[in-house]
Order: structure tokens, then C-alpha cells, then sequence
């Protein structure tokens, strides 16, 4: 007689939910069983913010689904308010506590899959436990800080860390009419992006009445009067507010897993293979509790997203029941939405480059419409793109923007996920009709002039070169333009005179070229190269040099 496999799981959210469903599309006769310390399962973690906000009034609609619907659809027992406590890897039992009961039982197993997700930082600094200072990871953790704001009628807010989490709640306190500020370690928000193209977030941020508190690590809390906590920074300020938000980060539950003596990897992740076993062929790992790698720089990597958490629990559920199967890495594709603003990133960042040692990347920058500017309510984007030098391989993109940012950002996601280039990215076939996109659609111009750039027809200047580098800035905008404010030291030629005042570029030395985006100084740098000048295009133009300014601590 077959037996039937007992597969548990522990964790039943992002990435145990979604192997324990597969597993059960896989195998009808298996005993799966989901064991989470918490009361709820599958619940929509990423809502919660919104639910704080009271975008989402029913808290019931945060849940995607419950024990009864495992149980009747799926045949898969949850047990929630149960925490497994200990692996015993010799007998293949897990030892689980009944939280309400303090009952303490054992429970065999074929394959085990550890989902327990990661824990909300909270360092170990003076006041921590003030009451009033609160992480968000659960249902209950929003609905204490709903209780909060309610029962202390809390106007004021302190959120510490400028990440997604710490924007998403800002952004939601204030749509509940607090006034908050945001105290950040870094000289940046968002610190998955590069600075200049956070700097536009911050003054998002700040232009919808939230302060910014940059350059600001967290020394320690204290109470302050009435019932205030006040935050003390490295550098001296101090910041009051009637709550604390802390979203500094997170960090993987691997306790069950370390004790049982599973391998922890160098950026304190379970250490998984590609198909999402640990060293124990019995005992696999999913979610933001483990370590994979990076698809752009090779390196072991932890990046707690949703979207990777629900693939490694499928390939997890594959693996155990005998599927060839792999997890591909991951590259932090993201999206954030800060008062009307969409943030999204995919790949690797030019920080995250030069972190790992990357060099041979070159970047452009553009700002096209998310649609053709003569259909009305065009909104810029703004793109950041980074690609190989030595063969034009897509490595990572950033984007901001009111509309249209993350289809982009998706479609560039797709080409680092086949390896293509930003030759690729010029032919790409994209939907076009004049509310939706261009011709030229974004996607396509960043290609073309990443391209432009390594064919030698649009030789590009590096901002970071701009100062004492002895070359001739030229502002090729028109005289109006440059008078509203202009890189300093630039000379004026606009693109339409050009050609009459060839006279007044030298020819012993580089002229750099900008215009507001970019559009202008190509063509008139594909002018002048013909020419035989020494020219370069200083990417993004105007727009980008605003924005690298605004990123100076
Ligand atoms: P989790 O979803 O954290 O689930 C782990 C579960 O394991 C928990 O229920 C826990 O109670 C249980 N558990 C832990 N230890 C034990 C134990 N010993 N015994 C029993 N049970 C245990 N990602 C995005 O991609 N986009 C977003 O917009 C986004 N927004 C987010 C907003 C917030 C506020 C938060 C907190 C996260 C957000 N994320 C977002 C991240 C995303 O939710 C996580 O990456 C994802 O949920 C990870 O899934 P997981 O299965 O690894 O862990």
C-alpha cells in the first residue's frame, strides 16, 4: 500500500502558503500540515500599511485566506496559535507548542519546509521599550497602532527609516492627518535607489508636509511631556512625537533553524541550494528567512520581497515532489507608491555595483513622457539605467514617476530575467496607442541611447567628472531656458543656432553637451561629432543635474 508523505510546513504566509498549496496540486495523497505561531495565515502583510492608513477599513479583507478554506479546498490542515519550537533532525519530528494551552507535542515528518518569514529590527537602544514605539510586520502589530492613534489621539509621528515600509507608513499617517517626520541613518530616502534619483522621492515627501530628518541614526528614546516620546539622533536633534514607527529593516527568523544546526550564510539567511533545500536533504527554506543569491552581481543576497517568497514555495513544492525545478536568483524588483508618486527599482543599483566590486557598467539617465505628450495629462519618468559596458547586458533600473513607472520598470525586470541587453531593449515591441505609451515607448529610448552610447554615436560625459575636467560646457537649450538656471560655468548655443556659431566651440579640447532632457544635446552632438568635434552628452541633462544636486548631503 502507498504511503502518503507528510509534508510539513511552518510558517503559513507569503512562502508557506503558496508551497503548501502547490504541494497539494502535486501530490493528492500527501498529509500536508501548516503550523504558524500567529492567528492568521496567508494574510496580505503588504496591506497593512494601508489598513493603518484606513485605505483598507475591513481588517477582514487582509485576509486571503483561512484554515477552513485549506482544510475544505485543499484538503491541508493550519494550525495557527502553534509555534514549532524544535527540529529533531535524528527522529525527523518537530516539537510544536499549543500557544493557548502551553501543551508541548511532536510531530513526525517526510519533508519539512521552514517559511517563518524575518523579524522587524528593534536594536537594542535606550527606551526601546517605551510604550508607543511600534514595528508592523502582523494584523495585530496594525491593529495596535490603530488602537494607538485612537485611544491616545495621537497627532504627531516619528518614523524611523526611510524605506518602503517606513514611506508607505508615512504616507498613510498623514492621510490619517498626523504630522509626521521621517528620521533616516542615511543621507537618503530609499535607500535601495541611487541617491539622485531618491532625492525627487524626498522632495515628494516634503512637498506633502513630511519632514525629513536625513543623516540621522537613532541614539535612543525617552519619554517626553504628556505622554510624548522624544527621539534622540546621533547627531544631536531631537524629535517628539505621541508614536514611534520603526522600519529599519528586517532580519530572517532562523532561531528553529540554527538550533537544529541547519548552515546560516554569510548574510545571516538559512543557506538554501537552487532548489530551496538546506544541508538537511529532509528540510527545505523559503522566504525572507533565507539567503539565495543575486542574479546581477553573483552575490549571496536577502532581500524580503513577497514575489520571491511565493516562487521559492513553489519550487520548494516541485523539489519535494520530485519536479525538476530551480530558483533563479533573485533581483529586487520593487515598487512603491509615495503620495502619488510611483518608485520602482529592478537590478542592481550603481552603489550596489560598486559595493560588489562591478566596474564595467556604464549608466544613462532620460525623462519621457509615460505617454505621447499630445494626448493629454503626459507625466515625465524618470530613468536611471545600468548596463555593461563590455556587451551592453541590462544590469538594473530605477524610475519615478506619477504614471506608467512600474510597467516599465517590469518590462525591464523581464529583459534581466532573459539576459538581454540594451539592444534588446531598443527592439523591444511594446503596446502602443496614445493614452498608454509612444511609439518610442520609454523602455525603447532607454535602449536606444544606452545604445547610441556603446556604438560610439552618442559618446556620453560622466557627471561626476563635471567639475575641473577642462572641457567646454555648452547648453544647447534655448536662451530663455538657460537664463531660468543653468549648469555653472555653461556657455549658450541653442540647438538651433549651431550650425551659424560653430566658430565659438573649440576644437583643442572636449565640449560637453546638455539640454533639459537629453533630446537636444544628441542631436546636436551627432552634428558636431560629424564635424569632427570632441563632444560628449551629459545624460539626463538639466533634469538629471537638478537632481544630482539635490542628492548633496
Ligand atoms: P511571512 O510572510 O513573514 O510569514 C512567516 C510566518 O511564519 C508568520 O506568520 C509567522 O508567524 C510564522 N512563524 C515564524 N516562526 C514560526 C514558528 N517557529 N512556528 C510557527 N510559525 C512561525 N513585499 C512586496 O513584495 N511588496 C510589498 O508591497 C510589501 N509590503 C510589505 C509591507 C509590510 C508592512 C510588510 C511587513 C512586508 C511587506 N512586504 C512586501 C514583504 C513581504 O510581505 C514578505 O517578503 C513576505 O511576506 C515574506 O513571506 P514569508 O512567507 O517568507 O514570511
Amino acid at each position: 500500500m502507498k504511503t502518503s508523505k507528510r509534508i510539513i510546513i511552518v510558517g503559513g504566509v507569503a512562502g508557506g502558503a503558496s508551497c503548501a498549496a502547490r504541494c497539494r496540486r502535486l501530490d493528492e495523497n500527501a498529509t500536508i500540515t501548516v503550523i504558524d505561531r500567529g492567528p492568521y495565515v496567508s494574510f496580505a502583510n503588504c496591506g497593512l500599511p494601508y489598513y493603518v492608513g484606513d485605505v483598507i477599513k475591513d481588517e477582514g479583507k487582509l485576509l486571503v485566506a483561512n484554515a477552513a478554506l485549506f482544510r475544505d479546498r485543499f484538503n491541508i490542515e493550519v494550525r495557527t496559535k502553534n509555534e514549532v519550537t524544535a527540529i529533531d533532525r535524528t527522529s525527523s519530528e518537530i516539537e510544536i507548542k499549543e500557544l493557548e494551552t502551553g501543551r508541548v507535542y511532536r510531530e513526525p515528518y517526510d519533508a519539512l519546509v521552514l517559511a517563518p518569514g524575518a523579524a522587524a529590527v528593534r536594536p537594542p537602544l535606550p527606551g526601546i521599550d517605551l510604550p508607543g514605539i511600534f514595528v508592523l510586520r502582523t494584523i495585530p502589530d496594525s491593529r495596535r497602532i490603530r488602537e494607538w492613534i485612537a485611544e491616545k489621539n495621537a497627532q504627531r509621528a516619528i518614523i524611523i527609516g526611510a524605506g518602503f515600509i517606513g514611506l508607505e507608513m508615512a504616507e498613510n499617517l498623514v492621510h490619517r492627518g498626523l504630522r509626521v517626520t521621517v528620521v533616516e541613518m542615511l543621507d537618503q530616502v530609499m535607500p535601495p535607489l541611487d541617491p539622485e534619483m531618491a532625492a525627487p522621492v524626498r522632495q515628494q515627501l516634503e512637498k506633502n508636509g513630511v519632514s525629513v530628518a536625513l543623516g540621522n541614526g537613532v541614539a535612543g528614546f525617552e519619554s517626553g511631556p504628556d505622554g510624548a516620546i522624544v527621539v534622540n539622533t546621533k547627531p544631536g536633534a531631537k524629535h517628539t512625537g505621541d508614536m514611534v514607527i520603526l522600519a529599519i529593516g528586517v532580519r530572517p527568523e532562523t532561531g528553529l533553524a540554527k538550533t537544529a544546526g541547519l548552515d546560516i550564510g554569510e548574510r545571516g539567511g538559512i543557506r538554501v541550494d537552487d532548489q530551496m533545500r538546506t544541508n538537511d536533504t529532509h528540510i527545505w527554506a523559503v522566504g525572507d528567512a533565507v539567503e539565495t543569491h543575486d542574479i546581477i552581481t553573483g552575490q549571496p543576497t536577502v532581500i524580503p520581497l513577497a514575489g520571491p517568497a511565493n516562487r521559492q514555495g513553489r519550487v520548494a513544492a516541485d523539489a519535494i515532489n520530485g519536479r525538476p525545478t530551480k530558483f533563479r536568483g533573485i533581483q529586487g524588483t520593487a515598487v512603491c507608491g509615495v503620495f502619488g508618486l510611483t518608485v520602482a527599482s529592478t537590478g542592481a543599483s550603481e552603489k550596489g555595483l560598486r559595493r560588489a566590486g562591478i566596474m564595467d557598467f556604464e549608466k544613462i539617465y532620460l525623462h519621457p513622457g509615460h505617454h505621447v505628450s499630445y494626448f493629454p495629462g503626459a507625466k515625465p519618468i524618470n530613468i536611471k539605467l545600468l548596463f555593461r559596458k563590455s556587451d551592453g547586458r541590462v544590469l538594473g533600473a530605477q524610475a519615478i514617476g506619477e504614471a506608467g513607472v512600474e510597467r516599465r520598470i517590469d518590462i525591464i525586470a523581464t529583459a534581466i530575467q532573459f539576459g538581454g541587453t540594451v539592444f534588446d531593449l531598443e527592439e523591444c515591441e511594446l503596446c502602443y496607442a496614445p493614452q498608454f505609451g509612444a511609439a518610442k515607448d520609454p523602455v525603447n529610448y532607454a535602449g536606444m541611447i544606452a545604445a547610441n552610447h556603446l556604438r560610439g554615436d552618442l559618446p556620453l560625459a560622466d557627471w561626476a567628472a563635471l567639475e575641473g575636467n577642462g572641457a567646454e560646457i555648452v547648453d544647447v537649450r534655448d536662451a530663455d531656458e538657460f537664463a531660468a538656471g543653468h549648469i555653472p560655468g555653461a556657455i549658450n548655443l541653442p540647438l538651433n543656432e549651431i550650425r551659424q556659431r560653430l566658430g565659438e566651440l573649440p576644437r583643442d579640447r572636449e565640449v560637453w553637451l546638455y539640454c533639459g532632457v537629453g533630446q537636444r544635446a544628441y542631436y546636436a552632438t551627432r552634428t558636431l561629432l560629424q564635424l569632427g568635434y570632441k563632444v560628449r552628452n551629459l545624460p539626463g541633462g538639466w533634469r538629471t543635474y537638478l537632481d544630482l544636486i539635490a542628492a548633496k548631503p
